[in-house]
């Protein structure tokens, strides 16, 4: 995967691409990053990047020429013709990990990272393929939504996480939350892990991981449950979960 980051704050980006598996994927050649000042492809005199906003009002707006000559200048480096242009914006698709998955069956992405008041909508209208929001709340710019899309999909390319890593149980990609993780010592100040974790009994390790999921998942995001089908075993267990709390 080719991954352009458009953004007037490239400094910003070095500590997160360069630690741990997002770094370790680019060393193991599964992505190259590219990170862009779109300052350089301003064509005016002083490398102006924003302007006033027609009609009044407060804060500047970025212009469309700059983003418009740094994505078809980053298209052809890469020669790609069908990259995703990705706005982060807070008034986008919210994100989410089926997005992550959809995304990471791509080859070339190319993020623009706001900043100020906005972006002339001609941006949006003509450059963009998907304009992705990272919650309900508004950020000072897009570059904190560019890295948490960047981490989430590298994660997911082919041999970036080790098998003792892997995302497959992972919150989400399962439909559910995860369940809950114990490690040394047992007996940790009169805590007690779960006998049946230290049974060595698999079958019942395994029945006791998906039903702490489906109760996990019960307390904390019952809307999930209504968005997935679940086999006759799962509704079963989340049948004998749900009695519990009666
Ligand atoms: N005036 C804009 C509005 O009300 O929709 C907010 C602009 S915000 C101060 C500046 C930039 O931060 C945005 O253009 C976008 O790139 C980024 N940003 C802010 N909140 C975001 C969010 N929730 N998700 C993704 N990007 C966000």
């Amino acid at each position: 995967m080719h991954i352009d980051i458009l953004t007037l704050f490239p400094e910003m980006f070095s500590g997160v691409l360069n630690q741990s598996i997002l770094q370790k994927a680019a060393e193991k050649d599964a992505v190259q990053y590219n990170v862009v000042n779109f300052r350089d492809f301003a064509d005016n005199k002083h490398s102006s990047v924003d302007d006033y906003p027609y009609g009044g009002g407060a804060g500047m707006v970025l212009m469309p020429q700059p983003i418009f000559d740094g994505v078809t200048a980053l298209k052809e480096q890469a020669k790609s013709t069908s990259p995703r242009v990705i706005l982060l914006c807070p008034q986008g698709q919210r994100y989410d990990q089926r997005k992550a998955e959809e995304l990471a069956k791509e080859e070339h992405l190319i993020f623009i990272c706001g900043h100020y008041e906005g972006y002339d909508e001609r941006i949006r209208q003509h450059v963009v393929t998907d304009e992705i929001s990272i919650g309900d709340y508004v950020l000072t710019g897009g570059e904190l939504g560019a890295m948490v899309v960047v981490d989430s999909v590298v994660r997911l390319l082919p041999e970036v996480l080790g098998n003792q890593e892997s995302h497959m149980k992972d919150s989400f990609s399962t439909g559910l939350l995860e369940h809950p993780h114990y490690t040394r010592p047992a007996d940790f100040r009169g805590l007690m892990v779960p006998d049946v974790l230290m049974s060595g009994n698999h079958k019942l390790i395994d029945e006791w991981r998906n039903k702490e999921a489906l109760r996990r998942t019960l307390e904390r995001r019952p809307d999930l449950l209504e968005k997935i089908e679940l086999t006759s075993q799962q509704e079963k267990w989340l049948k004998e979960v749900k009695k519990e709390y009666k």
